[in-house]
This record gives structure tokens, C-alpha cells and sequence, in this order.
């Protein structure tokens, strides 16, 4: 996964096309992540002990991961990430863009070859 949680990513497509919002959670199974206020859903909730009242609760859903892009913190634009390996080896993503880094990848990325 490219996007980690705290990241700004921007939809690209559906019905949020063009937000930018925070990543909120990310489920790197799934390839999918939760964007503050991205597809935003009505739960109905019946009533029951641990919520007596009931009704309806507003929550986000997961989108795929494919439908965002990450927000470039130097250029401000929507961009493609890619990888790269830094001189003292540690792995970076950066704006395809512009070229800029951003931060490097799961920093305990050294697990082997498993998958
Ligand atoms: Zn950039």
C-alpha cells in the first residue's frame, strides 16, 4: 500500500470526485481505505441495549484504493506515487509529479521475499 493513514488523498472518481480528505483508516487486505467524509453512508441502527434510541448513523465506507490518489504536499496536486530506495536503503515514495519525496514506506519494510 501506498497510502497510509494520516495521508491526503484526493478521490478521483464517483461520487466524492475531486475531495480531498485525510485517510482515515487503511486495510491494506482489502485494498481499501477510509477517507474522512468519502462515501458517507446511513446506518440504520435498531434499537437495542447498547444504543437505545436507535436510528440512523452516519458512517463512511471503505473505497478501493484505486479510486484515490495521494495529495503531493510540494506541488499540491493529485498525484501517481512511486518507490524509490534512498543511499542508506531506506524506501521512499515519492511525487511522480514533481519528484519530491514523501516520507518513507513502513518503516519495518524489511520482511523478506514472503509474497
Ligand atoms: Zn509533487
Amino acid at each position: 500500500m501506498h497510502i497510509k493513514q494520516g495521508d491526503t488523498v484526493e478521490v478521483i472518481t464517483g461520487e466524492d470526485n475531486g475531495v480531498r480528505a485525510k485517510v482515515l483508516r487503511v486495510d491494506g487486505h482489502a485494498g481499501k481505505l477510509v477517507v474522512e467524509g468519502v462515501n458517507k453512508v446511513w446506518k440504520h441502527v435498531r434499537r437495542s441495549q447498547k444504543n437505545p434510541q436507535g436510528g440512523r448513523l452516519s458512517m463512511e465506507m471503505p473505497v478501493w484504493i484505486s479510486n484515490v490518489l495521494l495529495v503531493c504536499e510540494s506541488c499540491n496536486r493529485a498525484t501517481r506515487t512511486g518507490a524509490r530506495y534512498l543511499d542508506d536503503g531506506t524506501k521512499e515514495r515519492y511525487c511522480k509529479k514533481c519528484g519530491a519525496g514523501m516520507g518513507p514506506v513502513g518503516p519495518a519494510k524489511t520482511r523478506k521475499a514472503k509474497k
